[in-house]
C-alpha cells in the first residue's frame, strides 16, 4: 500500500462527528506491554488443564475472543490484583476452578495462560465450537467453544481506574489477537453469549457501550496494519477525556480536537470540532431549585432575603412572589411580623423556552 493510500485509509475510518454522542472512537495507539506471568497449577490442575508447565491446547485453535469484566469493583480488581488472585488460586489445592488468559486495566496487562491453551472462564463447560445449547432462563441458544476455543479477557473495573481507557486498550489487544489467529471481527463475543451470564456487566448495562467498543475494535483492526500512531490533543479534557468518554457539560459546548498522526515517519495534524450538548432545560431548572434550596433561601429569617434574578451556574432567570408581601416583599424586603409567621416564596425559574414554579417555605420572626 502506498503512503498516500495509507493516509486516505486513516481519513476514511477516523471520524469525529459534528455532534458528539456519549463516546468518541479515538483510537488508542500507545504500545501494549504484555507481562507474561503464566500460572503453573501443579496442585489445582483443573485451573489450567494439564500439569506443570504443559497446558492443554485448544482443539482447532482459538476461535473466539471472550470479553469479561470483574463485576464487583473492589479496589484490588486491577490487573495486578487479578494476576495475584489467579496465582493464589492456582497454588491452592482447593482453589477456584476458573482461569482466563488476560487481565487488563488502564495501565497494566497481564497474561496468565498461553493464548492457544484451554482456560475456564466462559461457563459453557466443554461444549464444542459450533455446538449450541438452549438456555431456558434467557430463552436463547448459548454458543459453545467459549472455554475450549475462547481467549478470555478480564477487563478490570476498579474505582481508581479509567474503565473507558481500559476498553480502548482492550480493543487494541483484541485486534492483535484477531490478526494472530486470522479471525474476523464477528469472533468478538461476550461471556453472555456462551452461558447467558450477565457478563461483561458494566458493558451490558450501559446502553451503546458494547457497540462503541466493537467500533473501536473495528477501527483498530483496519488501521493496525498501517502502523499508525495518533496523539490526541483535546482543548477541553474535562468534557471529552482522552479515552473518548464524553462528560455532559451544563451548556452546549464546542470542543476542538487535534489528531497528530504519524505513518511511516511522516506526521500530519488533523483538526476536528464537535458539539457536546449540555444538560436539558428541565434539568437546569431542577438543579437551580436545589441550589436555591440548599444555599440561597434560608429556612428561617429575621432580615431581608436576597432573591436573585439569575443563577449564573445554569444561566436560569428567576422571578419571585411572596405569599405575605407585607412581611417579605416580592423583592425580599423584611418587615417584622407581630408573631412568627410561615410564609411561602414562589420562584418562577426560566430556562430557554420553559418555566417552572417552585415553592420555598420560610419561618419569619
Ligand atoms: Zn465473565
Amino acid at each position: 500500500m502506498s503512503i498516500e493510500e495509507k493516509w486516505k485509509k486513516f481519513e476514511k475510518h477516523i471520524k469525529v462527528p459534528e455532534v458528539a454522542g456519549r463516546w468518541l472512537n479515538l483510537i488508542y495507539t500507545d504500545d501494549l506491554v504484555i507481562t507474561k506471568d503464566f500460572i503453573y497449577p501443579d496442585t489445582n490442575t483443573k485451573l489450567r488443564p494439564g500439569i506443570g508447565k504443559k497446558g492443554v491446547k485448544m482443539p482447532g485453535g482459538p476461535q473466539y475472543i471472550v470479553i469479561h469484566d470483574t463485576g464487583m469493583p473492589a479496589i484490588t480488581d486491577d490487573a495486578k490484583g487479578l494476576n495475584k488472585y489467579i496465582h493464589d488460586q492456582a497454588n491452592s489445592p482447593d482453589g477456584r476452578v476458573a482461569s482466563w488468559h488476560f487481565s487488563i486495566d488502564d495501565k497494566d496487562l497481564f497474561q496468565h495462560v498461553p493464548t492457544d491453551e484451554i482456560a475456564w472462564h466462559a461457563g459453557d463447560g466443554s461444549r464444542k465450537y459450533g455446538e449450541k445449547a438452549y438456555n431456558f432462563k434467557t430463552e436463547k441458544y448459548d454458543i459453545g467453544g467459549g472455554n475450549h476455543n475462547g481467549i478470555g479477557i478480564e477487563t478490570c473495573i476498579n474505582p481508581t481506574n479509567d474503565y473507558e481507557l481500559t476498553l480502548k486498550r482492550t480493543a487494541k489487544l483484541v485486534a492483535m489477537l484477531l490478526y494472530k489467529y486470522n479471525l474476523e471481527l464477528d469472533r468478538i463475543k461476550q461471556h453472555y453469549d456462551f452461558s447467558s451470564k450477565n457478563c461483561p456487566n458494566i458493558i451490558r448495562s450501559t446502553k451503546g457501550l458494547w457497540e462503541s467498543f466493537l467500533e473501536d475494535c473495528r477501527i483498530q483492526y483496519i488501521l493496525m496494519p498501517l502502523g499508525v500512531r495518533v496523539k490526541w490533543e483535546i482543548d477541553k479534557p474535562d468534557i471529552i477525556k482522552p479515552s473518548g468518554k464524553v462528560i455532559t457539560p451544563i451548556h452546549d459546548t464546542y470542543v476542538n480536537i487535534k489528531a497528530h498522526v504519524t505513518i511511516d515517519n511522516e506526521t500530519r495534524t488533523y483538526e476536528y470540532k464537535t458539539l457536546v450538548k449540555g444538560i436539558s432545560d428541565e434539568e437546569k431548572i431542577i438543579k437551580s431549585f436545589y441550589e436555591l434550596y440548599l444555599s440561597v433561601i434560608p429556612k428561617r429569617a429575621n432580615h431581608d432575603i436576597n432573591l436573585p434574578s439569575e443563577l449564573t451556574t445554569y444561566k436560569t432567570k428567576l422571578k419571585w412572589k411572596s405569599s405575605h408581601p407585607n412581611i417579605i416583599s416580592d423583592a425580599g424586603k423584611y418587615n417584622k411580623p407581630e408573631k412568627p409567621t410561615w410564609i411561602k416564596l414562589t420562584a418562577i425559574i426560566e430556562s430557554g423556552e420553559i418555566a417552572s414554579e417552585k415553592e420555598f417555605t420560610i419561618k419569619i420572626f
